[in-house]
């Protein structure tokens, strides 16, 4: 099937109780590796681009290599969306060059500033037969060229979703309830420790998503900044020579209970990022002889698609309903 939007995505997932993965893609293997897990596994995916993978892969190249993805998995339904929009231009560049869904992030800005910006996104946008997601509240953490610091993000109050979503004609709408971009979402202040010395961050506001739940009944919710930071990946790139102390991330039991939510899409990049570089490290370490990059990107794609795997199977639940 050619690409598609999330509507039938997502009201699949809401009715089903699960989730669909977003997943950023920036070069050929991250787009591989996701892809060969959901055509495995015959699940709905997401592939993701933001302003910064545009301006690290280009336009063109990443809409050719998830168009070819397509042609590859063939019975998977697979959506091609901007991550972060921050202009009507970048929307409206990506809706003409290809895209089935964008996101317009005017969620810095004010309320009526925020809902004059979503609402011109949107009426361009369903337009062209693209849908849109819109964000109120602000997630902290570093996204490309997002950054959120520690004590500036607010969640999402409930009692402005009906009014946002009615008013912007908005398709899905990411809310803050307490996930965070990057790989070091919380500071060792905000969080505990088990007895490994791991940090264990706050659970998230499982109150807020309820209370937007009753607000917005039947209409599909998104969770930036959803990665968790498998402390297998943070060990293996802290063994082979990195350095990254106490990065930390949204524990899988709580992503999957949102998914059986009103959570239809949650958005993974960190674990990707990490995944590649903690197995590149590993086999630079463990083979300096080599140099062919497919020596190393091989084993790189391939913890993708592991971990890309284990998300559709243990978190997000949408295996098997492609
Ligand atoms: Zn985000």
């Amino acid at each position: 099937m050619p690409l598609v939007t999330t509507t039938e995505m997502f009201k699949k997932a809401y009715d089903g109780g699960y989730a669909v993965g977003a997943f950023n893609v920036n070069n050929m293997e991250i787009v591989q590796g996701i892809t060969e897990a959901a055509g495995e596994l015959k699940s709905p995916v997401i592939l993701q681009v933001s302003k910064g993978a545009r301006a690290y892969a280009n336009h063109t190249y990443l809409v050719k290599l998830v168009e070819a993805a397509v042609i590859e998995n063939p019975e998977i339904p697979i959506a091609l969306h901007l991550d972060h929009g921050d202009s009507f231009e970048l929307c409206k560049s990506c809706i003409d060059g290809g895209f089935t869904s964008v996101m317009i992030d005017a969620s810095s800005k004010s309320f009526e500033d925020n809902i004059a910006l979503t609402k011109q996104v949107v009426e361009y946008a369903h337009a062209h037969g693209v849908v849109v997601e819109a964000e109120l509240g602000t997630l902290a953490g570093i996204e490309d060229e997002v950054v959120v610091e520690a004590g500036h993000e607010s969640y999402t109050r409930p009692e402005e979703v009906e009014e946002f979503v009615s008013r912007t004609g908005c398709d899905s709408l990411a809310i803050a309830i307490g996930t965070s971009h990057g790989a070091y979402k919380f500071t060792a202040a905000q969080c505990t420790r088990n007895e490994e010395g791991i940090l264990v961050p706050p659970p998230l506001r499982f109150d807020v998503l309820e209370e937007c739940m009753k607000k917005l009944p039947g209409f599909p919710i998104v969770l930036h900044g959803s990665s968790s930071v498998p402390q297998e990946f943070v060990k293996m790139v802290n063994q082979y020579g990195g350095n990254m102390p106490d990065a930390v991330g949204i524990p899988e039991e709580q992503l999957r209970k949102a998914a059986t939510l009103a959570v239809c899409k949650i958005n993974i990049d960190s674990d990707i990022r990490l995944a590649m570089t903690g197995n590149i490290r590993k086999y630079f370490a463990e083979h300096p002889d080599h140099f062919d990059p497919r020596q190393y990107l091989k084993p790189a794609r391939q913890a993708v698609k592991d971990m890309v795997a284990h998300k559709i199977q243990y978190v997000l639940g949408s295996d098997g309903k492609a």
